[in-house]
């Protein structure tokens, strides 16, 4: 079927009002929860054939990820959707104010290939609990997956609803012509101008999650174990092509070689092999010889072997590193890890203040100070002390990016929020009304206004 007809029937069908009801949302959140469930196997073998991504992998990481989010819904719709109370000003009184969350409409999603179903699946499941019918666009690079998730919800859903469109740029390009009620973007900063220019035709507005290269500082003040071993998980999880993993190391010269040394360790440690449970391929070859060029073989500390027909990249530690390098142009999106080394905690700050606004940022350190000035210092969309990529994991906190690493957020609540329109509804009684407001006007009736207002 032709996509215009498909969102017209969306647009006809959310006129029925039939996505309002909580019943009806939760019928289908419900839905779509076992069909993840019984199909759970299918979704395995469908990215393990993309990108060599494990089992554990993308259980921990995709499809639990999906699943607690339904759950999320299941349990707190009746409250995010109920009208909210508010007080109501002297000028409105004797009157009532509340606040509807209502459904915005027809959604278009767009997904990314990194965390194929976590990425398409979030925004979708977002967008209907807050009651609107939406078309998924997955990345056509993630070919399996993309193929996957258009059997599970096209052969399910009524695709008035909810309906998977496969496709690439051109059929995104086809797609943005269309009006829709809001396009949630997940991609490269590159390719968000390009949507959010589309989005400007129609006046729809956009979350756009996008990416930026997410500093992670370690002073001489942190846990350096700890430290290590969270830097190298989240930095080769998934070979690095994580939207939100550590871009490059800014490390305290003082401890930089006992640093780099636990660097090595725990990515020995971990296993990481071409053939390894653990560790996942690059996407496709054009990111393969993208990443390979950007490992100066002067600079490697750790790694730097590849296998082109695996698309398998070691995981590799550059040390030494110069602002100007390469390396340090572009998002990496991939196993290398570049470390610069700093000798004056606030210059590090100032480093980063003169690059992009990144997607997250990462402070190893234990003294209050340096912690208060990372937080206060830097913009970025989200980010952990102590820790990296974990924020992303509490629905509690918003999730996205800030400049150019992206706008609007979502998870949990805030999901609901992106996917609603927050109505405004004043309700007055049409008793004890002064004639104060209505012409005509007097000297005495402004006194008493001003003195009122
Ligand atoms: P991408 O921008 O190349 O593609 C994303 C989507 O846009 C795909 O569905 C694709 O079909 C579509 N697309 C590509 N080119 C297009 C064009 N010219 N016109 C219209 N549509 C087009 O991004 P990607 O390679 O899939 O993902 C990598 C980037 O995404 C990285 O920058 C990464 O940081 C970012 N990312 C961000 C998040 C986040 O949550 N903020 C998550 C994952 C990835």
């Amino acid at each position: 079927m032709e996509i215009e007809t498909i969102l017209q029937s969306q647009r006809d069908f959310f006129k029925t009002q039939q996505t309002k009801n909580i019943a009806f949302r939760k019928m289908y959140l419900e839905k779509l929860r076992n069909l993840i469930i019984s199909n759970e196997n299918m979704l395995y073998e469908a990215i393990y054939k993309d990108f060599g991504k494990s089992k554990f992998d993308t259980f921990t990481t995709e499809i639990s990820f999906i699943l607690n989010d339904i759950d999320y819904y299941l349990k707190n719709l009746n409250s995010l959707a109920r009208p909210k109370k508010v007080s109501t000003n002297l000028a409105n009184q004797l009157g009532k104010s509340r606040i509807h969350s209502e459904p915005l409409g027809n959604i278009l999603v767009i997904g990314a290939w990194n965390y194929p179903y976590q990425l398409s699946l979030s925004p979708v499941i977002a967008a209907i609990a807050a009651g609107n019918c939406c078309i998924l666009k997955p990345s056509e690079i993630a070919e399996n997956t993309m193929k996957a998730m258009s059997s599970i919800i096209n052969k399910n859903f009524p695709s008035e609803y909810l309906y998977v469109y496969e496709g690439g740029i051109d059929e995104t390009t086809a797609l943005l012509k269309l009006r829709f009620d809001k396009i949630f973007f997940t991609g490269s900063t590159k390719v968000g101008k390009i949507i959010y220019k589309a989005a400007a035709e129609h006046l729809t507005p956009v979350v756009l999650e996008l990416g930026g290269k997410s500093p992670a500082i370690v002073t001489k003040n942190a846990n350096l174990e700890v430290a290590a071993k969270r830097i190298v998980w989240g930095k080769f999880l998934n070979a690095g092509q994580t939207c939100v993993a550590p871009d490059y190391l800014l490390v305290e010269e003082s401890i930089q070689e006992q640093f780099l040394e636990m660097l090595r360790k725990y990515s020995n440690e971990f296993k990481y092999s071409p053939d390894a449970e653990q560790y996942t391929k690059i996407i496709n070859a054009r990111n393969f010889q993208r990443l390979i060029i950007l490992i100066d073989r002067e600079k490697i500390y750790f790694g730097g072997n590849f296998d082109e027909e695996k698309r398998y990249i070691e995981p590799t530690i550059l040390h030494n590193v110069d602002w100007n390098d390469p390396v340090m142009q572009e998002e990496i999106f991939g196993p290398i890890l570049p470390v610069i080394s700093f000798k004056n905690y606030n210059m590090a700050l100032n480093s980063v203040l003169e690059l992009e606004k990144p997607l997250a940022a990462y402070l190893f350190s234990n003294t209050a100070e340096e912690k208060e000035n990372f937080t206060q210092k830097l913009s970025f969309g989200g980010g952990c002390i102590n820790d990296v990529v974990m924020h992303l994991s509490n629905d509690h906190l918003p999730f996205g990016g800030v400049g150019n690493s992206g706008t609007g957020n979502y998870h949990g609540k805030f999901g609901f929020e992106a996917f609603s329109h927050q109505k405004a509804v004043l309700e007055k009684a049409t008793w004890g009304e002064p004639n104060i407001k209505y012409p005509p006007y007097s000297e005495k009736k402004l006194n008493w206004i001003k003195k009122l207002l």
